[in-house]
């Protein structure tokens, strides 16, 4: 492990507030003391849709996070109120799962087998931004 501080990843929308919901919700349920956040606006849907290109750059994101800094846990994640992904909660729902599984087969390639990836949601309840494991 490396001693600079034990790291999580979320793959996120760029939206303040999912990230905001996420990181917490990241401490709370794991020891990691710091989230790697790769983002991109309305990324469950974008995760879904990667070009070559764009999938060659994420790959190397994650490769950064999980060697580099030794993270073992990543979400993938929706939001409501999405600006970058304007669709239904079910629908975020669908991506998000979909994209945890291009994260493992990515995961896969670079022979990270022992990492948790974790679909979630995020929405505000009573006032407050908070995250949520999809299943
Ligand atoms: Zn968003």
């Amino acid at each position: 492990m490396s001693s600079h501080g034990t790291f999580g990843t979320t793959i996120n929308c760029m939206d303040g507030r999912s990230l905001f919901a996420v990181h917490g919700w990241m401490r709370e349920h794991y020891p990691v003391e710091f989230i790697d956040s790769i983002t991109e606006p309305g990324m469950d849907a974008w995760i879904n849709n990667m070009t070559p290109e764009q999938r060659a750059w994420v790959k190397r994101k994650i490769e950064i996070s999980t060697k580099g800094h030794g993270s073992r846990v990543i979400t993938v994640v929706g939001h409501d109120e999405c600006a970058g992904n304007p669709v239904e909660p079910h629908q975020h729902h669908i991506e998000s799962l979909r994209g945890a599984q291009i994260v493992r087969e990515i995961l896969a390639e670079l022979g990270v087998l022992d990492a948790e990836v974790i679909p979630i949601w995020a929405q505000i309840k009573n006032g407050t931004w908070v995250a949520e494991k999809i299943s």
